[in-house]
């Protein structure tokens, strides 16, 4: 499930499973279904 947070007055939607941020709710939501947790290639 996408997490939705606030920062500079705009809406960010959050991956649960990386925590990385997009600005378009779909975006989040197309990522995060293809997100594996396991696989750390998201994060830096
Ligand atoms: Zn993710």
């Amino acid at each position: 499930m996408v997490a939705t947070t606030q920062r500079d007055g705009a809406t960010w939607y959050e991956c649960e499973k990386c925590g990385l941020l997009f600005d378009d709710e779909s975006d989040a939501e197309a990522h995060e279904a293809r997100c594996d947790p396991d696989e750390p290639s998201y994060i830096q």
